[in-house]
């Protein structure tokens, strides 16, 4: 273009204007006129839209070219290199203003010439392209709504557009141009990710700046926004200058969430979907794995029938269905346990429990009854079952979340087969279990007769003081040919079988004759209170309050020093009978303590109707949970009820020094576990009294 660049020529002397002219047509340019007068030169301009004026200072007229130079400019964006053959100071300084591209003295050379009308054509041309770009670069901003900002690194200076206050709810005027003020607006969570960025990038290490931080919007909602720069500086020095851009990608990072929560739950009951299922099992797994022990249990439920449902009534009411029944599922399990639904008319629910199967059980019998109430969809009475299989993981024969589940689904297909609308176990050799099981029940048939039976003894202590306030009576098996069986294990099967009130009579002797006799023989104990763990078949079994006071009188052993432990599943049902039981019991003196509290169903309202006066809280609740606090919060909130209702509580499972200072600090009464003492041979107990220990070791 700069060849064919087109000039307009405004001089008076038409002599010297065509002498101009001359030599421009020869360096190759377009002279499209020449004028020589200022109004001539307007006119002029504006018709030829010239690329540049060649303008003599002093033209005849009332405009000399420095004016014409200005009017032109202030309608068209021309570049004018002035022609003078004055160069006075005062003239040149009225030039100026005009900011012209070029002087030329007269007389001048063409060489002169060539290279005035090239430099001027070369930076305007420059001159507008930056501008250009300039503008391109401020309407992107613009478009993309991102708000700049600007750190002058050297006066520790920020620089904030109006759009990046805005993003965060200010107003121009707001907020002050320091990165304090920066960092004091983004979420106190996120600051430390913002400065690494920063530092990062400043030393060198990242080539550019990236960092998404959720920032205090002014009105006290928190916006996601991602923070772009970059830095500036000279080869090898530290940066002088940081610039960048941050945006609201608040409405992304909600989609993105609103996708992840998608991913894991069911669309259609909203209840957590099978990925979801599997990876909470495969935690659970791996952390029962770590802290070896059971208590995990799988139930695979199917609903009976759902296809007729389906087809008869339609789709529509069979997706109510599955709504309602997933509704129900969920009310019957603890916040700790998982519903999901596995798809079709599948669900499967984890529950942790160190209840053993007895639990899951008693979930599945709930399940049974908690659908024998009708569905009501759209008029219609819907009468849904399930056949539900039962698993209860176990660290040998469960590697992982699909090996449970294959189990539990061949259990719910037992159940199917053996008549749907019922539950069924998955027992691994099956035979093998119920071999054993027969074995533990000829066992239990013969074991108090052949004398196997046993009692340990583990101490209760106090805090913050760590004294021994009571002993909890454990009962062993020990079958004379063969191994230990544990509690867990033969209680619930001595409570199927029948046998459990006569064990129990023989705990409840033993236990307060112990107690009775380490009174009389140690006299700084006698304030030591026995706990005896009581079945909830032995409480309704008739005659039991009866058999007590023979008891209590036969051993004689102080009512008050006699406390009863009873977990939460003594309120499921025949509630007013339990409640008179209670009553007797504690007119004569006897404590009533809720054993495992915190796993069963009950409430602290249920609690509050009955007469007991201590809770024990499950060992499941001082389970370490890194990172997590819950447990914290509940153990919290639970002593804060419970002082209000006037409960002690004893925390169960104490392990370590820090579970204990815990426990202290929380202000829990009294604590039990194996940091303490594990339980013990009647006979150590006794070793330790006699030495007059107080602190029993492991
Ligand atoms: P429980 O009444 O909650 O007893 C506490 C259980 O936790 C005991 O298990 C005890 O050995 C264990 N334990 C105590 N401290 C710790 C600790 O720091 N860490 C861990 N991991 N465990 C600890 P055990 O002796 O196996 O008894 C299990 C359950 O069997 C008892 O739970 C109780 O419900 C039942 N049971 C025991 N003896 C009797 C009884 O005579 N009658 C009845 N009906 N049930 C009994
Ligand atoms: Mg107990
Ligand atoms: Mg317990």
């Amino acid at each position: 273009m700069t060849k064919a660049a087109k000039i307009l020529i405004v001089e008076d002397e038409s002599i010297v204007a065509m002498d101009v002219k001359m030599r421009l047509t020869r360096m190759g340019y377009t002279v499209v006129g020449y004028a020589s007068s200022g109004e001539q030169a307007i006119q002029l301009a504006r018709q030829t839209e010239p690329d540049l004026l060649l303008m003599d200072i002093k033209i005849k007229g009332p405009l000399d070219g420095i004016e014409t130079a200005e009017r032109i400019r202030a309608l068209q964006d021309i570049p004018v290199i002035f022609i003078t053959a004055f160069a006075d100071e005062n003239t040149l300084q009225r030039a100026r203003i005009t900011s012209p591209s070029g002087y030329i003295l007269k007389p001048f050379q063409e060489r002169e010439l060539s290279i005035a009308v090239d430099m001027a054509l070369y930076k305007h041309r420059m001159e507008k392209s930056l501008r250009e770009s300039e503008e391109r670069y401020m309407l992107a901003i613009q478009g993309a709504n991102d708000g700049i900002w600007d750190w002058d690194l050297q006066q520790n200076q920020i620089y904030f557009s109006r759009r990046w206050k805005e993003i965060i709810g200010y107003h121009e005027d707001e907020t002050s141009s320091s990165l304090e003020d920066w960092i004091s607006k983004v979420h106190p969570e996120d600051r430390e990710r913002l400065q690494m960025a920063f530092n990062h990038h400043l030393d060198g290490l990242t080539e550019h700046l990236e960092c998404e931080v959720r920032m205090l919007h002014k009105d006290g909602n928190i916006r996601w926004v991602l923070t772009r720069g970059l830095a500036v500086s000279r080869t090898g020095q530290r940066p002088f200058r940081i610039a960048g851009s941050i945006s609201d990608i608040t409405a992304l990072k909600q989609a993105q969430e609103q996708l992840i929560y998608d991913a894991y739950h069911d669309f259609l009951t909203g209840i957590p979907n099978r990925v979801l299922f599997i990876d909470r099992l495969g935690q659970a797994i791996e952390r029962q794995k770590r802290n070896h022990m059971d208590g995990l249990s799988v139930l695979f439920l199917d609903l009976d029938d759902f296809k007729v449902v389906n087809d008869s009534l339609g789709h529509h009411v069979g997706d109510q269905l599955l709504v309602q029944v997933a509704r129900r599922l969920q009310k019957l399990i603890r916040a700790s346990d998982t519903v999901a639904r596995l798809g079709g008319d599948e669900f499967v629910i984890l529950l942790e429990t160190t209840k053993g199967i007895t639990f899951a059980r008693n979930v599945a019998e709930r399940i049974e009854e908690e659908l024998k109430t009708p569905i009501k969809i759209e008029g219609h009475e819907i009468l849904v079952s399930a056949s539900i299989g039962v698993v209860m993981v176990s660290i040998e024969h469960h590697r992982n979340a699909s090996d449970v589940l294959r189990d539990a689904d061949i259990a719910m297909y037992r159940a199917k087969a053996m008549g749907k609308d019922r539950h069924e176990v998955y027992d691994l050799p099956y035979n093998q279990i119920a071999a054993q099981r027969l074995e533990i029940e000829n066992c239990l048939f013969n074991a108090l007769e052949r004398g196997e039976f046993q009692l340990n003894f583990q101490p209760i202590y106090s805090f913050p003081d760590r004294q021994i306030v009571g002993i909890e009576s454990l009962l062993r098996l020990n079958p004379v040919d063969g191994t230990p069986i544990a509690p867990s294990v033969f209680i619930p099967i001595a409570e199927e079988i029948g046998l459990i009130r006569d064990i129990g009579d023989w705990v409840l002797l033993e236990s307060c004759q112990k107690m009775s006799d380490w009174h009389k023989r140690y006299l700084n104990k006698s304030h030591l209170d026995i706990h005896v763990n009581i079945s909830i078949k032995q409480l309704r079994a008739s005659g039991f309050v009866d058999r007590l006071k023979e008891i209590l009188d036969l051993t004689g052993l102080k009512p008050s020093r006699l406390k009863l432990e009873i977990t939460e599943n003594v309120f499921t049902e025949n509630i007013e009978q339990i409640a008179v039981v209670l009553d007797q019991l504690t007119l004569l003196g006897i404590q009533i303590l809720i054993d495992d509290f915190g796993t069963g169903y009950s409430s602290l309202g249920y609690i509050r109707r009955f007469p007991i006066s201590t809770l024990k809280l499950d060992r499941t609740f001082l389970f370490p949970s890194k990172g997590n606090r819950s447990n914290e919060e509940i153990i919290k909130a639970i002593l804060a009820l419970a002082n209000q209702l006037g409960l002690k509580i004893v925390a169960e499972g104490v392990e370590t020094e820090e579970q204990a200072d815990y426990l202290d600090e929380l202000k829990c009464h009294f604590g039990q576990g194996f940091l303490f003492s594990r339980p013990l041979e009647s006979q150590v107990l006794e070793n330790l009294f006699q030495n007059n220990m107080v602190q029993v070791t492991r």
